[in-house]
């Protein structure tokens, strides 16, 4: 019960995150269009937002806990750096931003109006350099699962999946 606590107040959190992400970004935006900053260096801005906006994962990790599974956090050793590892296991978890990794479908993966095409050509990289860590940690014998950001909203459908993936 105190896990699930935890878990749901992590989800409140993520959503005023959220909030503040999607104001950061009109933020950035609005920089666009007077253009004081290059792209690389509102590139530099989106990332620092992006690395403050951990919540996801906080939530993935106390998911993959509740249920009763020990991981390692960040195996720099491994291709793409997984958020998640269970190497018992051999099993990886990465948990992705849906606008920075280009979640297929998904409205928050909508790129900026503004310099469209820039943002296209930068987060079309982000996927195909996941594609790419992908197919390498599979050839080394991992499975990998890819927790999206916008997944955390129904808690018990991931936990479901996670289970699934992590008993398979
Ligand atoms: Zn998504």
């Amino acid at each position: 019960m105190a896990q699930s606590t935890v878990v749901n107040k992590s989800v409140q959190r993520r959503t005023s995150t959220r909030r503040v992400e999607d104001k950061l970004r009109e933020k950035v935006k609005g920089l666009n269009s007077s253009d004081i900053y290059s792209p690389e260096k509102r590139s530099e801005i989106m990332g620092r937002i992006k690395s403050r906006d951990t919540k996801p994962e906080l939530v993935v990790r106390s998911l993959i806990h509740y249920l009763g599974f020990r991981f390692r956090l960040h195996a720099p050793e491994l291709p793409g750096r997984p958020d998640i590892v269970l190497s018992r296991l051999r099993k990886v978890v990465f948990v992705n931003g849906c606008f920075w990794h280009r979640h297929v479908g998904c409205p928050q993966a909508r790129l900026p109006k503004v310099r469209g095409l820039w943002w296209k050509n930068k987060l079309t990289r982000n996927f195909e350099r996941d594609v790419e860590t992908q197919k390498r940690l599979r050839g080394e014998g991992w499975k990998v699962f890819v927790v999206w950001q916008c997944q955390i909203r129904d808690l018990s459908l991931l936990e479901k999946n996670l289970r699934e993936f992590l008993t398979r």
